[in-house]
Formats: structure tokens, sequence, C-alpha cells
């Protein structure tokens, strides 16, 4: 199934980096570009504190917001934590669940990505849910099963009208900033495989098969054009090389272009 026919989505996820004044220039420089980037959907995922920043530098803008990160409840005596409605009260379109820092980080429970992505969806955000394997499950043959059991706990929540709207991630967790980006052949199997587990598991075939599933892991300038060739690739979650505002331009335009 190509993707190829629809627009990619890129999304830079900024991490705990930034502040008031490179967020400013970085948004402005992407601003100025947006001519160039052709066919492709673009959106920032800033830490929680520069959210309204950015939507606000943005609005008149086609670029989007993305949340890093929600609160598994919807309101309440949870102190320190942002909740999915809140995230589109001040603009966001985006929410990542599960990125593997907060898997490996803080941790997120497969369980609990399940309860983010109920609550993203509850509130109309489009849930990003990241799955990825370490090296060491990679090594002794583990790829498929840790992507199942991360995502099967999401997948059992939702609905079909759900499951539309939702995007996956694959971000090999030995690809996130390593610098060592997975080859086509790894993330062609890993998506064919993701895709099958959806349909066998919801029995919604068509809907798996179009279902956006992005690439992360050491995307930058350099390799998004041969990333961008992938059919089965709907877009990717870029880290480090997001802060950069030429190389982010540069993959916004290898995906506007493919
Ligand atoms: C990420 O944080 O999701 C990521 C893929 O990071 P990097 O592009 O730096 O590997």
């Amino acid at each position: 199934m190509t993707q190829q026919h629809v627009p990619a989505l890129v999304i830079g996820n900024w991490k705990m980096n930034g502040s008031l004044a490179t967020n400013a220039a970085l948004l402005e420089s992407l601003r100025g570009d947006i001519a160039s980037f052709g066919n492709v959907h673009v959106s920032v995922c800033p830490p929680f504190p520069y959210l309204a920043q950015s939507a606000a530098l943005l609005a008149k803008s086609p670029i989007s917001c993305t949340a890093q990160n929600l609160c598994h409840e919807a309101i309440g005596a949870y102190t320190g934590e942002v909740s999915a409605s809140m995230l589109a009260d001040i603009g966001c379109r985006y929410v990542l669940a599960g990125h593997s820092e907060r898997r490996g980080l803080f941790g997120d429970s497969s369980e609990r990505v399940a309860a983010k992505t109920r609550q993203a969806l509850n509130a109309g955000l489009i849930p990003i849910v990241c799955v990825g394997e370490t090296l060491a499950q990679r090594e002794i043959g583990l790829t498929e099963a840790t992507l199942a059991a991360q995502l099967l706990p999401t997948l059992a929540g939702l609905s079909a009208s759900d499951l539309e709207k939702l995007i996956l991630a694959y971000e090999p967790v030995w690809a996130i900033g390593t610098g060592h980006v997975a080859t086509a052949e790894q993330i062609t199997t890993v998506l064919h495989y993701l895709r099958k587990l959806v349909a066998d598991k919801t029995g919604a075939t068509k809907v798996a098969q179009s279902m956006r599933i992005l690439y992360g892991g050491s995307v930058n300038a350099a390799n998004a054009s041969w990333l961008a060739d992938l059919p089965e690739v709907s877009g990717v979650l870029v880290g480090g090389a997001s802060l950069k505002a030429e190389d982010f331009s540069e993959i916004c335009r290898s995906f506007g272009q493919r």
C-alpha cells in the first residue's frame, strides 16, 4: 500500500530544548520557507511552556502544533500534568503518546499509553502512538513481539472510527539520537508487520492498509530524500534535526516534493 498519494506528515520534536528567543527565530525561518515545502503537512512539537507561543506564531500558517505528552486522566488532582483538553484548548492538533523517552525514562507503560491515546481522542486531538524496539530486543529476534506488546493495549480500546484517526510512529530506540538510521528494508519490514498486526487485531483491514505510519530515528537533511522515496512511510518524526531550521526545511521539502 503506497502512502505517497496523500501528503506526508513531518513533525519536529524539539524535546526539552528551546527558549522564547530561539523558538521565535526557528519558527520565523520555517514560515519563510513554507512556500518551498510542496505538498506536506508540517507540525512542530515544542515543550509545554512554549506551545502557546508557537501556536500564536503559527496562527496564520499551515504549520500546526503537536504536544510531546499528555496526562492519562481527563481532569483533577494530577499535579504537574497537562490534560488533552488543555492541549486542544491552546490549539494543538496532534499529541505524541509513548515516545521511547517517556516509556524508558518516565515509566509510561503500554497500558498508560493506551489511556493517553483515549484521552487524546476524547479531546479531539490526533494521537501519534510511538513504538519501537531496543537493539537488544532486535538482536534476539524480539522486534515484532515488542511492537505488539506496545501496541495491543492501545488497539484494544479503540472503536473503528478511533482507529481511522490514529497515527503510528515506528521509532527504533537504537536509532533515536544515535545517527544510526534504520535501513529501508528494516523500516519496510516493520511497517508491513504493523499494518498486519492492526488488521489482524481489529479486523479493520482497509484502515490498517491506509493508516499513517511515520518513521523516526536519526532523520536528517541528508537521509530524508531516500526515506521519502519509501512508499510505505507516511512521514517522519524528527528529533535533533528539527532544531536546525535549514535542515528541518530540507526534510519538509524532501517529503513535500516526493
Ligand atoms: C525523536 O525524538 O523522536 C527522534 C527520532 O529523535 P532523533 O531524530 O534525534 O533521532
